[in-house]
């Protein structure tokens, strides 16, 4: 198999959205990856919410360095590229913030010394999936964001990562923030359609592999790990394999689903939109990877495995605790000792 040179050559990264739910697990891959990391990092996110406080005094104890700043404001984001000698820039940031991108690729081509560049995106083909309003506009923002960087001919990699491993809510819960349902399950549609399942630190790690690839110059990166292709049906009984329960399933139909779309709350909606196309249209499968500009990253890294749905599972079970002791926990002696505490997923 072909040595990937980004295992081994190191390259000053700047990631742009650390604090948030992917590029967390981004920022992490890249310290273990033994990357100068460079983490951008608004002003108000460091004294912010205590999660972001935390999340980044963690990667600081790691070795990141951080610098403060904000992706729309052009002139301090060349000074930051060029102070630091920034050559791969990662930007997660979130669906609200993708067109301020515009002006760090301003930024980007000003400075011209970025070897690479991968904008946020960590989801499906933008270009190829259709999903209803209001996912719509969030995907022809990022579409603008493509265009942009290739008619700057800047080097860039598209990652499409597809869905984070974890339950599929539609309506905005993050998946690797919370369990698994513990109640029942929502299933879509026929439950049938399948989607590939990544967990948030092999979205890093691969995401990471890719940087300094030449194989990956200019391409859309797709996840497709075969292991874990799976439809929301395999999905439940995995995780009740995991927790040694089954839990009742309840239908979302594509109308319900199309009726959450249509209530335009932001982000909630945004999240059906998606789940309807991933799960009633198959927008994950539909297609295959045939153009010169798409690679799949099973055959960039045959021998680096994905972990496994099952394992995350398992994972997320360990986490479950007894709660609502003795009275509940009393009565559900002679089923086991997982206490379902409320409708709500519980927060890791
Ligand atoms: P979040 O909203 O959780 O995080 C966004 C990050 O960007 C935060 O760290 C935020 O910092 C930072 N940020 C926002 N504005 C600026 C700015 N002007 N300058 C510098 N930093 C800024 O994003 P997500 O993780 O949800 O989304 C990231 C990408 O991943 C998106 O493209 C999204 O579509 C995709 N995604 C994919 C999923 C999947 O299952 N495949 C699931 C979820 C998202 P601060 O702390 O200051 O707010």
């Amino acid at each position: 198999t072909t040595p990937n040179v980004s295992d081994f050559v190191k390259h000053r990264t700047l990631i742009i959205g650390s604090t948030g739910f992917i590029g967390r697990f981004v920022a992490e891959a890249s310290l273990h990856s033994g990357h100068p990391t460079y983490l951008l990092v608004r002003p108000g996110s460091v004294v912010g919410s205590s999660k972001s406080t935390t999340t980044i005094g963690y990667l600081q104890e790691r070795g990141a360095i951080v610098i403060t700043g904000s992706i729309d404001d052009q002139d301090s984001m060349e000074k930051v590229l060029k102070e630091h000698k920034i050559e791969v820039v990662v930007s997660v940031v979130g669906g609200a913030r993708i067109l301020d991108q515009l002006i760090l690729l301003e930024a980007i081509k000003a400075v011209g010394t970025v070897k690479r560049f991968l904008p946020s995106e960590f989801g499906h083909d933008i270009d190829r999936a259709d999903p209803v309003e209001p996912g719509l506009t969030m995907y022809n923002e990022k579409r603008k964001v493509r265009r942009a960087t290739e008619a700057a001919g800047i080097p860039y990699t598209y990652i499409c990562c597809n869905s984070i491993a974890g339950w599929p809510y539609h309506d905005n819960i993050h998946p690797a923030d919370v369990l698994p349902p513990l109640d029942r399950f929502h299933i879509y549609g026929d439950g049938t359609v399948k989607a590939y399942f990544v967990t948030g630190s092999d979205i890093g790690k691969f995401t990471m592999k890719t940087i300094g690839d030449v194989r990956t110059v200019n391409k859309s990166v797709h996840f497709r790990p075969q292991c874990n292709l799976l439809n929301i049906n395999q999905l439940a009984s995995l995780w009740e394999k995991s927790i040694g329960r089954t839990l009742p399933r309840l239908t979302v139909t594509e109308d319900d689903l199309l009726s959450a779309a249509k209530e335009m709350i932001i982000p909630q909606s945004i999240v059906a939109s998606f789940t309807y196309d991933i799960f009633i249209k198959g927008c994950q499968v539909n297609y295959d990877i045939e153009n010169p500009n798409d690679i799949e990253v099973c055959s960039l890294y045959p021998d680096t495995p994905f972990q496994t749905v099952e394992e995350c599972f398992k994972d997320f079970a360990t986490r479950v605790v007894v709660v609502n002791v003795p009275k509940v926990a009393e009565k559900s002696k002679s089923n086991d000792f997982i206490v379902v505490p409320n409708a709500k997923p519980e927060a890791l």
